[in-house]
This record gives C-alpha cells, sequence and structure tokens, in this order.
C-alpha cells in the first residue's frame, strides 16, 4: 500500500459524519473541526512531514497560506475562509519542491486537486508523497468585492464584520451589533457574489483528494457539529481508521436522508455550473477572438497571469526572454503573447481564476482561457485531471 500503508477499517466508499474530540480546535473550527483534527493526527503520528493549509491573516479578507510542521500550530488554520482565493497547487511546485522529499498534507479545495493532479501530469509534483483532505466548495468571493458588496448591499462596514459564512445558499455576515444573511442569488443577480470562475465552476464534492469534507448532508441532531466525509481513496481511509483508533476523531454512519440531500444539494449546484457557463460562454460567442483582442490590448505585460497560473510554467520563462514572435519589454504586447499563452494552456486550464483576479489590468482572463480549453476538450486527448473529473 506504500508510504500511508495499513490496513483500514474505514473503507474506500463510506459516507460518514466525523468531529474532532480536541475542545480547542471544535471550538475554531468550521463545522465539527474533522479536518484540522485529522491534520493534528498526521502530523504528531508522521504520517505527513508538514501540513499545507489556510489560516486568518489580519482580518476575515486576509487569507494566508501557512506550513506547519508543530501540531500545536494547526487550530490557527480551523474555520473556512470564503474570502480566500488563493491556490495552493503552484506552492508546491514553486516552493516546497514538488513534495519530491518530504510528505505533505494539504486541505484542497477542486481547483487545488486539478492544479496538482495537472502538475503531476507533467512530472511538476510527487503525488505519492501528497496527502490531500478535500473541502466541498460552492464558490469563493474575491476580497475586494466581498468589502464592496458589504458597505453596498448588506450596508456594515466592512472592517466591523468579525464572521462570515455561507449557509444554505445565504451569505451571512456578523458584526458589531448584528448579523445579516442575503442569498447569493440575490447577490449575484445584483452584479456582487462569487468570482465569475467560481459560478462557472463544476468541481463541488472534490472526490478526487483522499477525503471529501463539508457541510451539505449533516442533518439531525449533528447539524454543525460535524463534517461530512466521503471516503475517497484507501490513504484517505488508512488516515481516518488510524485518527479514529487513537481517539482523536469520532464517526458515526451518514443519515440515509442526509445523503440524499447531499446529492441533491450538489446536483443542483451542477447545473448552476451549466447555467453560468451557458450565460458567459454565449455572451462571448461568434465574437470571442474579437473581444479577446480588443480586452488584452490594455495588457501591461506584468507577467502576473503566468507567474500565478498552477498549470503555465513551460511558457514563462520563454514568453519573458521573448521570442522570435514576443518582443521583450514591447508594451501593449504584441497579440501573439495572449495567444502563445493561450495555446500552452489550452489542454490544462483548470479555470481556477488565479490570471484573472490578479491581472493588473482587471482582463477577464479565466473566462477566455476556460472557454479555449472547454472548446478543445471537447475533441482532444488525454482530458482534464482524471476521469471523474472533466470540467
Ligand atoms: P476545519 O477543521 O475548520 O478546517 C478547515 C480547513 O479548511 C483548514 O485546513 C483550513 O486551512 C482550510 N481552509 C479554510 N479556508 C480555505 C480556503 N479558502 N481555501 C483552502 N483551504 C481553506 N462545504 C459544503 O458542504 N458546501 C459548500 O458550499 C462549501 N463551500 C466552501 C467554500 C470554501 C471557500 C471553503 C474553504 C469551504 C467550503 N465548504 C463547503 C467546506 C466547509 O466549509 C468546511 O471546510 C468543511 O465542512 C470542513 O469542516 P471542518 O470543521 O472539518 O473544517
Ligand atoms: Fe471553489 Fe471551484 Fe471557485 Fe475553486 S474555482 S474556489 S473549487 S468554486
Ligand atoms: Fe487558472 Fe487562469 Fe491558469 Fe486557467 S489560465 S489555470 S484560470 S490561472
Ligand atoms: Fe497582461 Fe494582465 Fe497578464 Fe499582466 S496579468 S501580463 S496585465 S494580461
Amino acid at each position: 500500500m506504500g508510504l500511508f500503508g495499513g490496513t483500514p477499517a474505514v473503507k474506500k466508499g463510506d459516507m460518514l459524519y466525523a468531529w474532532t474530540n480536541d475542545e480547542e480546535i471544535k471550538k475554531r473550527a468550521e463545522l465539527g473541526g474533522a479536518v484540522t483534527g485529522l491534520w493534528k493526527y498526521a502530523l504528531e503520528s508522521r504520517i505527513v512531514d508538514a501540513v499545507l493549509a489556510v489560516k486568518k491573516g489580519i482580518d476575515l479578507y486576509d487569507a494566508q497560506i501557512v506550513l506547519i510542521t508543530n501540531p500545536a500550530d494547526l487550530k490557527n488554520t480551523a474555520g473556512s475562509l470564503h474570502c480566500g482565493t488563493l491556490l495552493l497547487s503552484k506552492i508546491v511546485k514553486k516552493y516546497l519542491d514538488g513534495a519530491k522529499g518530504k510528505k505533505l498534507g494539504i486541505t484542497v479545495k477542486g481547483c487545488d486537486v486539478m492544479g496538482l493532479l495537472e502538475l503531476a501530469k507533467r512530472k511538476q509534483v510527487n503525488l505519492d508523497n501528497i496527502l490531500m483532505i478535500g473541502v466541498n466548495c460552492g464558490g469563493s468571493v474575491s476580497p475586494v468585492s466581498a468589502r464592496k458588496m458589504i458597505a453596498e448591499k448588506y450596508g456594515v462596514d466592512p472592517d466591523k464584520v468579525h464572521k462570515e459564512e455561507i449557509d444554505k445558499g445565504q451569505f451571512i455576515i456578523e458584526y458589531e451589533g448584528g448579523h445579516k444573511g442575503i442569498s447569493i442569488d440575490e447577490l449575484e443577480d445584483a452584479g456582487y457574489g462569487r468570482r465569475s470562475n467560481c459560478r462557472r465552476c463544476k468541481y463541488k464534492v472534490p472526490r478526487q483528494a483522499d477525503l471529501a469534507c463539508g457541510n451539505w448532508g449533516v442533518i439531525g441532531e449533528k447539524a454543525g457539529k460535524a463534517t461530512f466525509v466521503e471516503v475517497c481513496s484507501e490513504k484517505g481511509a488508512h488516515l481516518l481508521a488510524g485518527a479514529v483508533k487513537a481517539g482523536v476523531i469520532a464517526t458515526e454512519a451518514a443519515n440515509p436522508k442526509g445523503l440524499e440531500m447531499r446529492g441533491k444539494v450538489e446536483g443542483a449546484m451542477l447545473k448552476l455550473g451549466d447555467k453560468w457557463r451557458k450565460k458567459d460562454f454565449a455572451a462571448l460567442g461568434a465574437n470571442m477572438w474579437e473581444t479577446i483582442n480588443k480586452e488584452t490590448s490594455r495588457c501591461i505585460k506584468c507577467y502576473s497571469c503566468i507567474e500565478n497560473c498552477p498549470v503555465c510554467f513551460t511558457a514563462a520563462e520563454e514568453l519573458k526572454k521573448g521570442s522570435l514572435m514576443v518582443k521583450p519589454g514591447e508594451v501593449p504586447p504584441n497579440p501573439m503573447f495572449h495567444l502563445r499563452r493561450f495555446a500552452h494552456i489550452s489542454d490544462s486550464c483548470i479555470n481556477c481564476g488565479q490570471c484573472e483576479e490578479l491581472c493588473a489590468m482587471d482582463i477577464p482572463l479565466a473566462l477566455f482561457s476556460h472557454a479555449i480549453r472547454l472548446e478543445g476538450d471537447a475533441t482532444f486527448e488525454p482530458k482534464l485531471g482524471k476521469a471523474a473529473y472533466t470540467n
């Protein structure tokens, strides 16, 4: 069974409710704290050498990626940051040697998993040394638009908000003197809400991770107190079985009604993703290349879209040095600058939105690369990721 070996009492395919027995983690966690509890067990028992996770920085709009080696520090990573739009996969390649020499535990959203899979396909990361606990993802909100949305739509000073959560389709804030929730549909109809790539995203339950954790499907007395865990691999089964045996995590079988509800919510989210794709791609329509040409003409060649793209690495140095078609320093760059970038990621863009979000000139880059990749994917092999995810 390899690095994470052993015979698991929990099996691949199991659907469970899980929660931590660590009171400090439980207090800070989003739901039952199973994710943070599992990481603590994995570090303490040396299943992994370090954990890559996310913690709150100066406020809830400031999500920071952290590498943890001391189990006592893990409590600072408990909780979900919906205004945390970062991506962890390129960090593994760029700063952690592709996990080639050390065993890494990583909390991943669907886009983080997809980034890692695409990097592994290109031999940039070693998946054998990576353990992934996935979190379901309905979407994230850019910190800049979150502040604007809270000020304009909620009528609340964004600096007074100390907690945000997404529950039953609402974005809910808690602030000095009260709390307020508005449905995501209403926010998005008014031009606020999730990032546009997240609206089109269909990686809702990250089944390509070792465990997929979320709140969908937790009903009855465990609602809000436990995490729904789908066991997606033997590595995941081994981790959970060990943590249960050590007494740090408790589980019970998922309520069958909850399981059914989880399936329905996932199905509804996938349909919503299709609706946004139809809308966004129809707006691009027959004039896609004309629109790309017009929008990219304000590019200042800052290279941020290349630096931050998890799958665009072979093109980076080449485009920076310049080539016969793309002259160094030329601003705005020759359209070939963009066409070459799009060509490089036409089989690998995972629609993570990093290029668009971090573009100095607010060019809707992810919309273009997502549209191009989906067209290519309809015809060419291999498809993105592995069999379970092709979108
Ligand atoms: P905790 O013990 O609180 O641990 C949470 C883990 O998530 C920590 O490792 C932390 O570092 C990590 N984390 C926090 N923010 C981020 C981030 N922005 N990116 C990557 N990692 C992060 N579940 C659903 O069922 N439906 C949803 O629609 C849904 N949307 C989500 C959207 C986002 C952006 C995130 C981060 C999570 C979402 N979840 C969703 C998962 C859910 O909120 C919980 O994370 C999950 O149930 C685990 O709960 P827990 O108490 O065991 O986790
Ligand atoms: Fe979540 Fe998908 Fe957005 Fe990633 S791209 S943050 S998985 S909705
Ligand atoms: Fe993500 Fe943009 Fe790269 Fe696509 S092109 S993978 S959306 S950064
Ligand atoms: Fe041009 Fe935007 Fe890319 Fe910078 S991030 S190089 S401005 S397209």
